[in-house]
């Protein structure tokens, strides 16, 4: 009979050491990740502004991502591609 007391008492402590174990566990996942807020800044190769990833016009050359701070300085950047390259 004793040792029925004792598996309780193991079982209720096993339960309660799970239970801390799992508490903490699911507020770490409650808090978002610092690295999607922090924002990659660009510089135009036009003007030298620099650009945040979202609010960037972005632009394609020999596969390789550009970044503008407006469509304006993006045709500019097409302009003097044209003109270097002929
Ligand atoms: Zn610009």
């Amino acid at each position: 009979m004793i040792r029925l007391l004792l598996w309780g008492l193991l079982l209720y402590f096993g339960y309660r050491i799970v239970m801390s174990l799992t508490q903490p566990r699911t507020s770490r996942t409650a808090p978002p990740t610092n690295r999607e807020n922090v924002t990659t800044t660009h510089k135009d190769p036009v003007c030298g502004m620099y650009v945040s990833e979202e609010d960037a016009v972005v632009g394609n050359h020999n596969g390789q991502r550009l970044y503008f701070c407006s469509r304006t300085c993006l045709d500019k950047y097409k302009e003097n591609l044209d003109h270097t390259q002929t």
